[in-house]
C-alpha cells in the first residue's frame, strides 16, 4: 500500500525519495547528534519546494504513518529523527535580503550560511552559535545568542512565516493573518504546528564587536561563579559573556569567562572590576573591535562537545546559593570521571527580558541564566549536576534545549503559555500529524510510528 502511494508522490515531488535501499539513504537518515541516530525512517523525502513539502505531508497522511520534519538535525532530543516519514527541508536554501533589511530565508538555510549572506550586505541577526545549526529550529524554539542581550531573541525579529499544515494548505501568517499561529512560532519548540518552508526576518546592522575573555587559572571556581551571577545578568546589554567551568579527568575545575563586547571601553572596565574580584592572577583580554560575523568566528562553537554526549539544562532567576555553588564544583571534579564535563553559565536579562512573558510563545522572560550540563551519555554525573541545582532552578527550560526526563515537561518549556499554545494546537493540528514525546497535546490522539 505504501508503494502505491510512493508512486503517487513522486509524481508531485521534485526533490529526492530515499527508501532503506538508497546508496544515500544511511548519511541522510543521520541527525547531526546522537539522539535519534538509531531511527531508520521508511522513507527520507528531501524536499526542494513548497510543492514538495505539501506532497511530503500528503504522503504522511495519506499512508498513516508517522512524520518528523528536519531542518539542520541538531535537537538534543532526536526530535526530527523518526522510523516513519523523514520530511528534510534542507533543499529550501534561498536567502533574499531585501533593501528595507528585511531578509527571506528559506527553512533549509543554515546559521553560517546566513551569517555569511548578510555579512556581505553590512547586515546581521541576533542568532546563535553553531555554524550548521538550522535557521528554522532555532526560531521556533527562540534563538540566544551572543547579541541577544541587546537585540533579544533570533525569534522577535520574526516577521511572517509560510506554513504547510497537517491538511496540505499552505498559510503566510503574521501578526495580522493566522495570528495565533504566528504568535505559537515564535519560540515554542519546532515541529508542532506544520511544516515551515520559509521565514522573514528584521536584520539589524551588524556591529563592530570586541571578543572578551577573563581567564583565572589559579581562582578558586566558586569565586568566579559567585561573582559572574552577582554582574553578568545585570551588565550593560553591549556586554555578554558566558561562564564554562570544565573537567577534564586528572585536571583542577578551569573557569573561563568569555563572549562579545559591543562597547570595548566599557567591556575592558566591567571585566577589570570583575578581576579584581577574582584576583589570584586573573587576566583580562579584550580584542580590537571587528564586524560582529568576524568576531563569531574566533569563538569556538561552546555546544560542539555535545556530540554523542548528553546536555540538560535549567533557567535561574535568581542566583544559586555559595554551599550549592561548591557542592556543583566538587561535583563537576569528583574523582573518577573519566570524559570531559562542562558547566555553561549563559546571561538572559537585557532585552531578552524586555518583551513580556505573554508577548511571544517564548515565555523565559523574567530570568537571570541558563545553566547547561553537559558530559558523555554515559556519565551520571549529567543527572547528579542537574539535579543538584535543580533545587534552586526556576523549574522552567530553553524548548530549544529539549530534555525527555523532566517530570513537568509543558510547565518547563512554556508555563503560563501552555493554554493558549494548546488552544493553537488544537485549532491548527488537531489530528496531532506532528507528534513526538513532549509535544503540545501529545497522548490525547493515538498515532502510528513513533512511540
Ligand atoms: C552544536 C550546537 C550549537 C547550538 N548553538 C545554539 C545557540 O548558540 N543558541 C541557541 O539558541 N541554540 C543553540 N543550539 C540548539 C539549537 O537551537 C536547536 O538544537 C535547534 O532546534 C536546532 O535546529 P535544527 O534545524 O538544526 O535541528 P532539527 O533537529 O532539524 O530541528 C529541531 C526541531 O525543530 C523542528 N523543525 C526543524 N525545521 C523545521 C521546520 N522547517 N518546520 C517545522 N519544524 C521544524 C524539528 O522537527 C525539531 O523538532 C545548538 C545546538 C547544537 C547541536
Amino acid at each position: 500500500m505504501i508503494d502505491r502511494h510512493l508512486l503517487r508522490l513522486r509524481r508531485n515531488f521534485d526533490g529526492e525519495v530515499l527508501t532503506r535501499d538508497h546508496a544515500g539513504y544511511d548519511s541522510a537518515r543521520r541527525p547531526v547528534g546522537a539522539a535519534g541516530a538509531t531511527r531508520r525512517p521508511l522513507v527520507v523525502l528531501r524536499c526542494r519546494s513548497v510543492r514538495d513539502v505539501v506532497a511530503a505531508v500528503g504522503y504522511a497522511r495519506d499512508t498513516g504513518v508517522a512524520l518528523a520534519v528536519r531542518g539542520g538535525g541538531h535537537c538534543f532530543a532526536g526530535r526530527s529523527s523518526t522510523d516513519g516519514v523523514l520530511i528534510d527541508v534542507s533543499g529550501l536554501g534561498n536567502v533574499d535580503l531585501s533593501d528595507d533589511g528585511r531578509v527571506t530565508v528559506g527553512a533549509g538555510v543554515r546559521l553560517g550560511q546566513l551569517y555569511g549572506a548578510l555579512h556581505a550586505r553590512g547586515q546581521t541577526l541576533p542568532a546563535g552559535c553553531g555554524a550548521t545549526v538550522g535557521i528554522a529550529g532555532l526560531v521556533l524554539g527562540g534563538g540566544i545568542g551572543l547579541l541577544g542581550r541587546r537585540h533579544g531573541l533570533t525569534c522577535d525579529r520574526l516577521i511572517a512565516a509560510t506554513v504547510v499544515l497537517a491538511d496540505g494548505s499552505v498559510v503566510d501568517c503574521d501578526e495580522h493573518r493566522d495570528p495565533d499561529l504566528f504568535w505559537a512560532l515564535h519560540g515554542a519548540g519546532g515541529g508542532q504546528f506544520g511544516v515551515v518552508t520559509s521565514l522573514r526576518l528584521a536584520t539589524i546592522t551588524e556591529p563592530m564587536t570586541a571578543r572578551i575573555v577573563l581567564t583565572c587559572p589559579e581562582a578558586d571556581p566558586a569565586r568566579v561563579v559567585a561573582l559572574w551571577q552577582a554582574s553578568a545578568p545585570d551588565a550593560p546589554d553591549c556586554i555578554s559573556t558566558s561562564l564554562e567551568l570544565t573537567s577534564e579527568p586528572g585536571r583542577p575545575v578551569r573557569a573561563i569567562v568569555s563572549g562579545v563586547a559591543l562597547d570595548a571601553d566599557r567591556a575592558d572596565e566591567w571585566l577589570h572590576d570583575l578581576a579584581r574580584g577574582v584576583a589570584a592572577g586573573a587576566r583580562v583580554f579584550v580584542a580590537d573591535p571587528v564586524p560582529f560575523t568576524v568576531a563569531k568566528q574566533a569563538l569556538a562553537d561552546p555546544r560542539q562537545d555535545v556530540g554523542d554526549g548528553r546536555l540538560r539544562s535549567e533557567y535561574f532567576t535568581r542566583a544559586m546559593p555559595a554551599d550549592a555553588v561548591t557542592a556543583l564544583i566538587t561535583l563537576l571534579g569528583g574523582r573518577g570521571a573519566r570524559h570531559r564535563r562542562r558547566l555553561t553559565f549563559t546571561p538572559m536579562g537585557g532585552a531578552y527580558n524586555r518583551v513580556a512573558p505573554a508577548a511571544t510563545a517564548f515565555v523565559h522572560r523574567r530570568e537571570r541564566y541558563l545553566l547547561e550540563h553537559v558530559g558523555h551519555r554515559s556519565d551520571s554525573w549529567v543527572d547528579a549536576s542537574w539535579t543538584l541545582a535543580h533545587r534552586h532552578s526556576s523549574h522552567r527550560v530553553y524548548p530549544n534545549f529539549p530534555d525527555p526526563l523532566l517530570d513537568r515537561p509543558a510547565d518547563a518549556y512554556w508555563g503560563a503559555n501552555h493554554a493558549r499554545l494548546a488552544a493553537v494546537k488544537r485549532s491548527y493540528d488537531p489530528q496531532h500529524v506532528f507528534d513526538f514525546p513532549q509535544a503540545l497535546g501529545h497522548g490525547r490522539q493515538p498515532t502510528k510510528g513513533n512511540p
